[in-house]
Order: structure tokens, then C-alpha cells, then sequence
């Protein structure tokens, strides 16, 4: 009989050795681990990915359809990027680098934002000339503009000028000075829809009237949008969107822990935000209590997620100040030298897992925010009991994050830079992320970055990355044989998910090896 067979049991006949470790065993040695330390051990597959549920809860009362969040920073969140990351299911929170009227009117378009409509279109006045019409053209490359009486979104919609208006005109300069009164298709010839109307119905509006351009106006006849026939193939429906009880897109902003944001927040509060991130690198201060406590005496309705924390005393003062959501991550942003000159920090996984386990006792979720590289991240964070994740750099270079696009070696970037950089402490019309978020006020004759500018990769729209994002995610849980976010928490506390340390050479081992070249292409 051959050595290596030591029996004739069947499986069921013996309890299955332990394999690998719980969490609680993994993050029990006292160092500190980050995402690429560590392995997820596979589980057991009766179900399809597809039948993954993302759902999960950002704060105590909101819950969102993706756990995912991204990044109050200046070239990350703005209205773009919040509509898109709310459209997709998770939600943006709008930075603070900027004057609190600009902020508050980013939130503003959020919550105004109804999909498929454009409310900001080009608008002229019945006094403007056609050369005005040509120049608008050879600006957006289109020509079907709008007339209202003041020449404003808002005003009384008088009629509209379509390129067919102005195609015999465009060649003679001096027709260039015509009035768009007299060759403008007055507004009882127009096709129009009322503001109530719905995507769908409008679409099929458009299609029927084969015109170009409908305006959409309010009871008294004032344009409040336009929808236009090229963006038709574009609308589709967005059935995970997060929404408030309004069927409006939630949206979060950041704020620092100043008398001055105090003032910030009823700016933020009247445009209707969701949610405020209390935004500083190192949260358990008496600024932050003394202002969730303020927060919550004026504005009870309103979600606050304090920090950023990473340690369970941090958290207990957060949580006691009456913190509806806690933001995790110290030192681990890419664009981050924090724990270099402050020599502060904790590494990310053990930050999340430690902080998570305790603030799930009083019903607390948290966010794990930084060091997000990959799906691989956004997984392991989740399996250590993360409830969302924050990216910067994995949203940035996205056509929705702030900032133009500029060549580089012939690769196309965008600005990417650290809210601690002196670059962004810097910014002229700034008055949040240097003073709050790096203790840094005006007196400081000195600044001390903490960050640094950089650039990164076009990624192209993030309504294609985000539905990647969640793909990979919902494989990964698939993987685990966790059939949603939450089922993933709880594998974890209960010991059932396993993990592994991982060596260096195994590390190398789990990435790409042993080749010439590959096509680094992910979707
Ligand atoms: P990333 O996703 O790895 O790029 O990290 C983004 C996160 O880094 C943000 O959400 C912030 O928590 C953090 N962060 C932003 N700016 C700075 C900085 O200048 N220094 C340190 N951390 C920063």
C-alpha cells in the first residue's frame, strides 16, 4: 500500500481542519497591516454573481445601493462627479477648498439634477444677433439655442434658433447683425414639455416631434431645462440611483470645525445637503465634538460623518459626541506623507478593521477612506468591516473629476494633488482644507504639507468605471460565497471568513509575473 494513503474515511466522517485565520486572530499580533498584507481565502459558490447585493449603510440613516464614496478633494468631487458617483448608487461628497457660496451651489446642482435634462443650457435673449448665434455654435459646436426675454435660464421662453434658422444667414455678414427676434421660431410654434413631465415621456416627446431641442418650461411659461434629441441614445435609466424621499440625488459636503463653517453649513443645509463630512486628518479633537454637538442641536435631520480616525479611543469620543458615520484612514491616501512628517498614522487594514469592530457595537458604519487601488481593495476593506469606501485617486483622472486634461509624453492626464499639498493650502479662493483639515489658520507664518501634486491617467466617464467597480466587487463576494455586503460583515465576525497572511514572494506571486509585456487594459 502506497505511503500517502492513510485511510479509508470519507469526509463527512471527520471535522475539517481550521484553516487560516479569523480577523480577530489576524489583526491580533500587534503590527499593522495594510490591503496587500493579507489574503481573503475562497468560500463556497451557490448563487451568481449578479445576485450579489451591494446595499449597505454609509451613516445611521442613510443607506446606499454601492458602498461606494468619493473623495471630498479639489480634483475629485464636485457637482460632475457627485451627480455621476449618486446616479450610479453611491454618493460624492463635495470638497471645501472653495468659497461656501461655490460649494453650496455644487450641492445645489446635485439635488437639482434631474437625468437627461440640461439646466444650464446656452441661452440667448430676442435682442441678441445672429453673430452671436455663430459664435455660440463655433464655442459648443451645436446651434439650437433657447431665446427667453431676459436671455437667462429662468426667463419667459420666447421662441427658439436652430441652425436651420441661421444656414442662409451664416455667409453674408451682413445679415451677422439680424436681430434673433425676426428669424427665431416664436414659442407657439415650438413643442414643449411642462417641468413635471418624466424622462420617458419627454424622450418620447422628442422622438415624436423629430425636432432637435425641447424646452421645458414651468407653469408660467419660464424655461427651466432643455432636453436634446443627440442625448436621447444617452438617457438611459439609472434604477440604482441614490435618492432622497424627493426622488433628488443625495449628496454629502465637507466642512472643517471653524466658527466661520458654521456659516458654511446653513449655505449647505438650504441647498439641501444630505450629509456633512467633518473633514480633518486627525478627527478627535474638542473642535470636532464641540461642533457634531452643534451640528446636532441645529440641524437634527442632518447626517454627520466625523474624523478621519484610526483607533478605537478616537472613535469613542466621536461616536459619544453623537457621530452618525465615522471616515477611517490615516497616512494611506496615495497622495499622502503624513504618517512621513508627522510620523502619525496607523496601516489601513488594521485601521479598518479595529475602528469597524467597535463602532459596529452602537450601530455606527464606517468608511474606508484611502489606499483604495484596486477592487481587490474595496473587497478586503468591506471583509474587514468597512461599510463603504472613499477613492481619490481611483476617481481622479475621470472626465467627471475637476480639472482640465493636458498632455504629458503624449499620455493624457489630469491634476491629481493631496488637500495638504501647498498646492491646494495654497489655492487663492480657498478658506477649508489647509486651516481644517491640517490645523494649519492664518497666523501660520509656515506650512507643513502633508500631501503632494501630482497627476494621473484619463480614465474616461466614471458611469462606466463605477459599473466595473461594482461588477468586480459582486464577483469577489461570489468568490468569498458571500451573497451580499452585509453577509460579508457577518462571515467576518463570525469567525467563518478566513484569511492569510501574505509574504513578500507571495505578494509577487499574486500580480502579474513571469512576463515579456501584457495589456494592462481592466475593462
Ligand atoms: P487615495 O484614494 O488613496 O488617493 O486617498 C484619498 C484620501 O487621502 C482622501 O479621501 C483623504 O482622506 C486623504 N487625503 C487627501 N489629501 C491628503 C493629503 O494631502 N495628505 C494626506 N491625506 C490626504
Amino acid at each position: 500500500m502506497a505511503d500517502y494513503v492513510i485511510g479509508d474515511l470519507k469526509p463527512a466522517d471527520l471535522p475539517v481542519p481550521e484553516d487560516g485565520l479569523s480577523a480577530a486572530q489576524m489583526f491580533n499580533g500587534g503590527e499593522g497591516l495594510t490591503y496587500n498584507d493579507f489574503i481573503i481565502l475562497p468560500g463556497y459558490i451557490d448563487f451568481t454573481a449578479e445576485e450579489v447585493e451591494l446595499v449597505s449603510p454609509l451613516t445611521r440613516q442613510i443607506t446606499l445601493k454601492a458602498p461606494l464614496v468619493s473623495s471630498p478633494m479639489d480634483t475629485v468631487t464636485e457637482s460632475d462627479m457627485a451627480i455621476a458617483m449618486a446616479l450610479s448608487g453611491g454618493i460624492g461628497i463635495i470638497h471645501h477648498n472653495c468659497t461656501p457660496e461655490y460649494q453650496a451651489a455644487e450641492v445645489h446642482k446635485v439635488k437639482k439634477y434631474k437625468h437627461g435634462f440640461i439646466r444650464d443650457p446656452v441661452v440667448l435673449s430676442p435682442n441678441h444677433t445672429v453673430r452671436d448665434v455663430i459664435n455660440v455654435k463655433a464655442e459648443h459646436g451645436f446651434s439650437g439655442v433657447p431665446i427667453t426675454e431676459n436671455g437667462k435660464i429662468g426667463g419667459k421662453l420666447v421662441g427658439i434658433v436652430t441652425s436651420r434658422d441661421i444656414d442662409f444667414l451664416e455667409d453674408s455678414p451682413s445679415q451677422g447683425n439680424l436681430k434673433l427676434s425676426t428669424i427665431m421660431t416664436q414659442t407657439e410654434n415650438l413643442v414643449t414639455a411642462k417641468s413635471r413631465v418624466t424622462l420617458q415621456e419627454a424622450n418620447s416627446i422628442l422622438e415624436k416631434s423629430k425636432k432637435g431641442k425641447l424646452p421645458i418650461v414651468n407653469d408660467k411659461g419660464e424655461l427651466v431645462s432643455l432636453m436634446a434629441r443627440t442625448d436621447l441614445k444617452k438617457n438611459r435609466s439609472y434604477p440604482s440611483a441614490s435618492k432622497d424621499e424627493n426622488k433628488q440625488l443625495l449628496v454629502g459636503a465637507a466642512i472643517g470645525t471653524r466658527m466661520a463653517d458654521r456659516e458654511r453649513l446653513k449655505l449647505l443645509a438650504s441647498a439641501g445637503v444630505d450629509v456633512v463630512v467633518l473633514d480633518s486628518s486627525q478627527g478627535n479633537s474638542i473642535y470636532q465634538i464641540e461642533m457634531i454637538k452643534f451640528i446636532k442641536s441645529e440641524f437634527p435631520e442632518l447626517q454627520v460623518i466625523a474624523g478621519n480616525v484610526v483607533t478605537t479611543m478616537q472613535a469613542k469620543n466621536l461616536i459619544e459626541a453623537g457621530a452618525d458615520g465615522l471616515r477611517v484612514g490615516m497616512g494611506s491616501g496615495s497622495i499622502c506623507i503624513t504618517q512621513e512628517v508627522m510620523a502619525v498614522g496607523r496601516p489601513q487594514a488594521t485601521a479598518v478593521y479595529k475602528v469597524a469592530e467597535y463602532a459596529r457595537r452602537f450601530g455606527i458604519p464606517i468608511i474606508a477612506d484611502g489606499g483604495i487601488q484596486s477592487i481587490g481593495h474595496i473587497i478586503k476593506a468591506l471583509s474587514l468591516g468597512a461599510s463603504t469606501v472613499m477613492m481619490g485617486s481611483l476617481l481622479a483622472g475621470t472626465s467627471e473629476a475637476p480639472g482640465e486634461y493636458f498632455f504629458s509624453d503624449g499620455v493624457r492626464l489630469k491634476k491629481y494633488r493631496g488637500m495638504g499639498s501647498l498646492e491646494a493650502m495654497d489655492r487663492k479662493d480657498a478658506k477649508g482644507s489647509a486651516m481644517d483639515r491640517y490645523f494649519h489658520n492664518e497666523m501660520d507664518k509656515m506650512k507643513v504639507a502633508q500631501g503632494v501634486s501630482g497627476s494621473i491617467v484619463d480614465k474616461g466617464s466614471v458611469l462606466k468605471f463605477l459599473p466595473y467597480l461594482q461588477c468586480g466587487i459582486k464577483h469577489g463576494c461570489q468568490d468569498i460565497g458571500a451573497k451580499s455586503v452585509s453577509s460579508l460583515r457577518a462571515l467576518t465576525y463570525s469567525g467563518e471568513l478566513r484569511f492569510e497572511r501574505r509574504s513578500p514572494s507571495a505578494q509577487q506571486e499574486g500580480n502579474v509575473h513571469s512576463l515579456f509585456s501584457y495589456e494592462k487594459r481592466l475593462y
